[in-house]
């Protein structure tokens, strides 16, 4: 159902607009940032939709071996079911961030239904007593997609909204994997959010192009952190 796609940003005017670009912030022009201002020569790479058994463990294991971590929008129904994976990822050093109880369309749903999603989302994670931070202040609403409702509940909420500059699969329903990765790479600056998957569907090819676009990153002198870590400074 999700396939290769990486969602739609709306153009509309968010409530988190007009924030100043000093380090660490966010540049807003909707509800949401793709970006995050650093002097750092760092990106953040993000994942959506797992945990997913067939591959967030090879995720890890690459991620490990490239010296990098990355930001996890886990979908609460997977937590409940593979809570390990996410233990093993904070374990690691990577960050865990809500993508909704069960990745249903926001702009779809009601305010009373957006709140639970959100919420569902949250109590998985947070349900991993994985320390202090464990409630997640981050979300990304699935495929991007967004209506009155959402926008409302997500203001409310406080919620911190990550979307995204760039996405590996979207390069990689044209290109293999090597080309895919390498072209995600080049488009890459620092502070970027770049976005890959690692489940809600068959991310073989994902799994595949991930060596060469954390090496080409290195290449490229960027470093593959969070966005929490970017955010930091
Ligand atoms: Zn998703």
């Amino acid at each position: 159902m999700l396939g290769a796609a990486c969602g739609v940003t709306l153009g509309v005017a968010g409530a988190l607009a007009g924030r100043s670009p000093a380090v660490g912030a966010v540049r807003t022009h909707r509800l949401g940032y793709r970006r995050v201002v650093t002097r750092r020569a760092a990106v953040a790479l993000t994942f959506d939709d797992g945990p997913d058994p067939r591959f967030t463990p090879t995720v890890l294991d690459l991620l490990a071996a490239h010296h990098a971590t990355a930001t996890f929008f886990v979908v609460g129904t997977g937590v409940h079911e593979h809570p390990d994976l996410v233990r093993r990822a904070v374990t690691e050093g990577h960050e865990v961030a809500n993508h909704t109880l069960g990745h249903e369309r926001l702009d779809h749903l009601d305010r009373a239904g957006v709140r639970a999603q959100l919420e569902g989302g949250a109590a998985a994670i947070t349900a991993l007593a994985l320390g202090p931070a464990a409630r997640p202040r981050l979300v990304r609403p699935p495929f991007g997609f967004e209506g009155a409702a959402s926008r409302a509940e997500l203001v409310a909420g406080g919620w911190e909204v990550a979307r995204w500059h760039g996405c590996l699969e979207r390069h990689l329903v044209r290109a293999p994997a090597a080309e895919a990765a390498a072209r995600l790479a080049a488009g890459a600056r620092p502070g970027d959010v770049l976005l890959a998957h690692d489940g809600g569907a068959d991310r073989t090819t994902t799994v595949d192009a991930l060596p060469d676009l954390l090496t080409a990153l290195a290449r490229r002198g960027l470093a593959v952190t969070t966005i929490g870590s970017l955010q930091a400074g």
